[in-house]
């Protein structure tokens, strides 16, 4: 094998090889369930599912768990349960690498035969002073086991014989072509000295076994698609076959797949996005009440966008009509929690009413709920649902807006009854005049009637409306701000409304008093 080798992997010129019916594409998503499902591994695992999607491919689920140190089942669950929440259930799988390891044996056996991997029994330790004696400053093997014809023995890495020269030339649908000079590349370590493949070994066998014609994935990836390549032609000129995991037994290695390596994710001070600093957990997203559709739709704005200027807002399906590979920016895109909390607002208003209801089920039933079960009255949920839907941008406000209806004594936030009850001196006289004027509507209790009851108030006490409101609204729901005053009394009603506007005045009257 020759680095000229390393050529052409366009769709055009290999589709022809590959081992599936009707050269439908056949894209992984292929995550290590190392931790909570990030945000950049679900927009990879949308773009390679709007792939399939679009044209009738494959759209196939890969777990890449060989570090048994650092995976976890929960991982695994939470991936799967993430991208059936999104709508993005895998068409086959999940494969699992760790389920493989006899066929990544076999590979190594096939590329051990081929000359392709030689014995290297050098620490860290070893290769550094060398380099360094030599006045090397950069670190890098140095390449001083290749022509020892050491014995592969346990313990031992083995590397693989990158050329010496030429380059190795990954084109990519979305950056161009991305040549890396075989040079500058050492002879890399494919079996680590446990044993073990090395990760692009494993995934370039696993990519050939699965038919893979598309391989979209992070750019964080890039540098290591040139030993793909390598790995991939070597295993080639081997003349590998494949193990029937998708297509037939013993089919020749195919073309070398479609590359198409998606932007980073970055916050807004342009850093990578950071397990650590950013929240980027999926499932937190899913826990604050977005809406898939909406998370889906913000995802796709992540190094795309549709082909007309200015369309934000796109269902799944038209997204699936529009995308389209080449069209992903190569620079980095920004995370933009702010962003997506508004385009989930966007989705949540232009819900029907009853899937709005149904939607806010999980936050006024059950854990998630404030107040206990016994508390919740679904008909005066049902009752402020619209002016409700008008005020929230994620499922998880709901419960605030409405407690006041379903806690027996809702707590009343200091900071707000500082500044709208005891530190406003007009407040007991609004407190007292509304029991009085509110009393008088028990009959007749409705927004309207209590609209104007209050104007009459607002009008004795020489105050505009909204600030005559204020003392009110903080007595009855305990913030200062909510949904609509008179209708949230509405509902609310007589007793439980003129019951706490006395208590608000009783405890006015007692820290006057104190
Ligand atoms: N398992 C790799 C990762 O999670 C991705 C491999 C790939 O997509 O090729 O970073
Ligand atoms: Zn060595």
């Amino acid at each position: 094998m020759t680095a000229a080798q390393s050529e052409a992997n366009l769709s055009e010129e290999s589709s022809g090889q590959q081992p599936q019916a009707a050269g439908a594409p056949r894209v992984r998503f292929a995550p290590s369930p190392t931790g909570y499902f990030h945000v950049g591994s679900a927009r990879t695992a949308l773009f390679n599912w709007l792939v399939a999607r679009q044209s009738g491919g494959t759209f196939v689920l890969r777990i890449e768990d060989t570090d048994a140190e650092r995976n976890r089942e929960e991982w695994v669950d939470g991936i799967i349960s993430a991208m059936h929440w999104l709508g993005m259930d895998p068409d086959e799988g999940p494969y699992r690498q760790s389920e493989r390891m006899a066929r990544y044996h076999q590979a190594i056996d096939a590329l051990w035969e081929g000359g392709f991997l030689f014995a290297c029994g050098c620490t860290h330790d070893e290769v550094d002073a060398r380099n360094k004696a030599a006045g090397i400053a950069t670190p890098g093997y140095d390449g001083h086991c290749r022509d020892l014809a050491l014995t592969r023995d346990e313990g031992r890495a083995l590397r693989f014989a990158t050329p010496a020269d030429g380059t190795t030339l990954v084109r990519d649908v979305i950056r161009g072509d991305v040549e890396f000079p075989c040079a500058s590349m050492d002879d890399f370590v494919a079996v680590k000295a446990s044993g073990a493949p090395l990760f692009a070994l494993a995934n370039v066998i696993d990519d050939i076994d699965m038919a893979i014609t598309h391989v979209i994935r992070g750019e964080d990836l890039l540098p290591t698609t040139p030993k793909c390549i390598l790995l991939w032609e070597a295993l080639a000129s081997c003349g590998w076959t494949t193990d029937g995991t998708a297509g037939p037994v013993g089919a020749p290695t195919p073309a070398l797949p479609v590359f198409a390596h998606l932007p980073m994710l970055v916050n807004e001070a342009r850093k990578k996005l950071s397990k650590r600093r950013d929240p980027v957990a999926v499932e937190s997203y899913r826990d604050q009440g977005f809406l898939p559709d909406a998370f889906v739709n913000y995802l796709g704005l992540l190094g795309w966008s549709p082909p007309e200027d200015g369309v934000e807002i796109f269902t799944p399906e038209q997204m699936t009509e529009w995308f389209r590979l080449e069209d992903v920016n190569h620079s980095p895109a920004f995370f933009d929690v702010a962003k997506m909390t508004h385009v989930n607002g966007t989705y949540v208003r232009a819900m029907s009413i009853d899937a709005f209801v149904d939607a806010c089920q999980p936050w006024l039933v059950g854990e998630r709920a404030p107040w206990p079960d016994q508390g919740f009255d679904a008909e005066a949920f049902a009752a402020m649902a619209p002016v409700v839907q008008e005020r929230v941008a994620v499922l998880s406000d709901v419960p605030a807006m409405v407690d006041f209806l379903f806690l027996e004594d809702p707590p009343i936030d200091e900071e707000a009854w500082a500044k709208a009850v005891a530190g406003d001196d007009g407040a007991r006289a609004i407190l007292v005049s509304a029991i009085d004027a509110f009393e008088a509507l028990r009959s007749s209790w409705g927004s309207e009637a209590l609209h104007a009851a209050t104007l009459v108030v607002a009008e004795g006490v020489g105050r505009k409306l909204g600030k005559a409101q204020a003392p009110i609204r903080v007595a009855v729901t305990g913030r200062r701000v909510g949904p609509p005053l008179f209708e949230a009394l509405e509902v609310l009603g007589p007793d439980r409304t003129i019951g706490r506007l006395a208590a608000a005045l009783a405890r006015l009257d007692a820290a006057g008093a104190a």
